[in-house]
């Protein structure tokens, strides 16, 4: 699944070739999204028909494209979801459910094979998925508002990491790498590591600007908004290395699964 680095990926290769771009029309394949639900094309229509790109940018793992002052286009990419600029002579790919045509003759496409992904439209203030988000790690979170949320809480901090609710855009993979880099178990209870709250949220970041850097993480279907794949597969420290060395301290790397969600992690560097 796509996640922060990988979002911000796309985010930047889109945005240079949708900024200033009027949508002349949206088409939609009729099938339904996440949870079954159909895109609602009316919405679509009325935000973006005849209305330039005005931004696009990323909260957390979706992408927004701002037709106004709060009007906008909400994309989330699910497991194998994928945004793309293609000229619209091009055949589409398959599995494509929606398409907003552009002026000058390129189409912006969504695809999405396993449909975890949704697409809509609408007053993004006041959307319930995105006000339900807590801060993006890499703009809105510090050290002091880290250490307050974790204040109190027991469950572990690998189930606090991937709350959305918490803390926007991380999941399985940087969970993962950002907790290896802290040195710190994925069972530990939260609100143990207020005091190292510092040092968490460096680690969060590194673990992530090194996925940016390096254009996202490929493990199997992510691409950038170029078709690309991303390098940073090679890089990850422990993330799908189970019984590798560890980079480290040479240690075996484990793997365990906690609510049908796998981390990686070494025993010796991240004691409980
Ligand atoms: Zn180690």
């Amino acid at each position: 699944m796509p996640e922060l680095p990988e979002v911000e990926t796309i985010v930047r290769g889109l945005a240079p070739r949708l900024r200033g771009r009027r949508v002349t029309s949206v088409w939609g394949s009729g099938k339904p999204l996440h949870l079954r639900r159909a895109v609602d094309l009316r919405a679509l229509r009325a935000v973006a028909v005849g209305h330039p790109v005005r931004d696009v940018d990323r909260l957390g793992k979706y992408i927004l494209l701002g037709f106004g002052d709060d009007e906008g286009v909400i994309v989330h990419l699910g497991m194998t979801g994928r945004l793309r600029v293609s000229p619209a002579d091009e055949a589409r790919a398959p599995h494509t459910h929606v398409v907003l045509g552009l002026a000058g003759g390129d189409e912006l496409r969504f695809s999405d094979p396993r449909r975890f992904g949704w697409v809509t439209a609408g007053a993004l203030a006041a959307n319930p998925a995105l006000a339900a988000l807590g801060p993006d790690p890499l703009t809105a979170l510090d050290a002091a508002a880290l250490a307050e949320a974790l204040t109190g809480v027991r469950a572990p901090i690998k189930a606090f990491l991937l709350d959305q609710r918490r803390i926007a855009g991380l999941g399985n993979i940087y969970v993962s790498e950002a907790l290896h880099r802290a040195g710190i178990h994925p069972t530990t209870a939260a609100g143990k590591l207020r005091r190292r709250a510092p040092a968490l949220l460096a680690a969060i970041r590194a673990a992530l600007e090194g996925g940016i850097a390096r254009r996202g993480t490929t493990l199997r279907d992510y691409v950038d908004a170029d078709g690309q794949r991303g390098d940073n597969a090679a890089a990850l420290l422990v993330y799908g290395r189970e019984g590798e060395p560890c980079a480290r301290c040479g240690t075996a790397i484990r793997r365990r699964v906690d609510g049908g969600r796998a981390t990686f992690f070494c025993p010796a560097c991240q004691r409980r």
